[in-house]
């Protein structure tokens, strides 16, 4: 899947409140690209699976939580490309009881069809998972492998988020993405012209990701709104669900609510508040995450919340 070039489209956004903006708002549809290897999570994957085959590893091993985008696509990636798959997965109690967590977690199902192996780990254990200790107990436990960090960002996942613009999103005046760990607006700041914005929308709190983007940017066209991560990351409200659900309405556009909803969310705020400069032209990426819908689901539904739509 990954020697193939993909340019996707980008399509106008009319929402009932944008009629009497003077802004455009634009989206590229990465979404599209594949029900499970979707957006960004392809982009960050295909340098280093490549670089997984160039060096000749038949195993990849990487980290993620147990509804995670990255750990669906890479298994799913990896599947395609025959390469085993491991995910080491945050919480321990899953593996108690995994025949129930797959019968009921989609994303996890999807791994496991996927043929990748599980390796259920502590959440504290989770957190030392970057120490020369932790990784060496997996070389011990599962020999050569290919190691791509959780969210899948490196310097080769930067490389590939480059490839999202094309030589027709010239003409945009501001590009918007949602971030996690940053790897996917580095690539935009490295291919942007020197005349483009770029607005990250962080989905979680915190101050380490200026850092990260730093790393591996040279341009500092940028910066980034933490006005909308809605308390933190998998956080929300009902406003924020009503918001997808009435975009979705509007625009046939889903958007999932841990990442592009919120972005979305806060560029409709913005423009309402007349953020933009007058007359621009707004692209924002559909970095993907539908998959996460179905488990969000759940979760409101335990709440007694009315549910995405899909
Ligand atoms: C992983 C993910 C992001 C975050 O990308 P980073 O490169 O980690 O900043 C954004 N949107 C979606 C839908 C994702 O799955």
């Amino acid at each position: 899947m990954f020697d193939k070039e993909f340019i996707t489209e980008n399509q106008q956004v009319f929402l009932e409140e944008l009629k009497n903006t003077d802004v455009e708002l634009w989206m590229k549809r990465e979404d599209k690209i594949h029900q499970y290897v979707s957006g960004n999570k392809f982009r960050k994957l295909k340098y280093n699976i490549l670089e997984a085959k160039r060096l000749q590893k038949k195993t990849i091993v990487t980290f993620g939580g147990a509804y995670s985008n990255h750990i669906v696509a890479t298994a799913v990636a990896g599947n395609l490309s025959n390469i085993k798959t491991i995910g080491i997965i945050r919480g321990q109690e899953l593996a108690d009881n995994l025949n129930k967590v797959l019968k009921e977690n989609k994303t996890l199902h999807v791994a496991y069809t996927n043929r990748m192996q599980f390796e259920f780990i502590t959440r504290e254990a989770y957190r030392n998972k970057n120490d020369a200790s932790f990784i060496d107990n997996l070389k011990e436990k599962y020999g050569d492998f290919y190691l791509v960090p959780e969210g899948g960002t490196n310097s080769l996942a930067v490389k590939g988020c480059e490839e999202i613009l094309s030589t027709e999103d010239q003409k945009i005046d501001y590009i918007c993405t949602a971030v996690g760990t940053g790897g996917t607006i580095a690539g935009l700041i490295n291919a942007a012209n020197k005349n483009q914005k770029i607005i990250g929308f962080p989905a979680l709190k915190g101050d380490f990701l200026k850092n990260e983007i730093v790393k591996f940017t040279k341009s500092n066209c940028w910066s980034l709104n933490t006005d909308y991560h809605f308390g933190g990351y998998g956080k929300f409200n009902k406003e924020l669900i009503n918001f997808i659900n009435r975009f979705k309405l509007e625009t046939e556009i889903p958007l999932d609510p841990i990442y592009t909803g919120k972005m979305l969310y806060g560029i409709v705020d913005m423009i309402t508040k007349n953020k933009f400069e007058k007359g621009s032209k707004i692209l924002v990426i559909h970095t993907g995450g539908l998959q996460g819908i179905d488990g969000f689901n759940k979760k409101l539904q335990k709440k007694n919340i009315d549910l995405i739509k899909v």
